[in-house]
C-alpha cells in the first residue's frame, strides 16, 4: 500500500494543494487566496439587493429632439 498525499484545489486559483503541514493556507495554496475568497465571500454576503441603477432610464429623454434642433427648421 503506497502513501497517497491527499491534495485538493485551491477554490480560489484551483491549484493543487497538499493536505499535509506544509500548506498552512490549505485548502488554499497562499494566504493571498485566502484573503481573497474572504473577500469576495464577504462581499456576497454583504451585498445589498436592488441597488443597481438602470442606465435606460432616462434615455428617451435623451434621445427625443432638443429645443435647439426645433429652431433650425
Ligand atoms: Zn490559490
Amino acid at each position: 500500500m503506497s502513501m497517497k498525499t491527499l491534495s485538493v484545489q485551491c477554490p480560489s486559483c484551483k491549484k493543487n494543494v497538499l493536505m499535509t503541514k506544509d500548506s498552512p493556507f490549505r485548502p488554499f495554496c497562499s494566504e493571498r487566496c485566502k484573503a481573497l475568497d474572504f473577500a469576495d465571500w464577504a462581499e456576497e454576503t454583504h451585498r445589498i439587493p436592488g441597488q443597481s441603477i438602470s442606465p435606460n432610464e432616462n434615455w428617451d429623454e435623451r434621445e427625443s429632439p432638443t429645443e435647439q434642433q426645433k429652431k433650425n427648421w
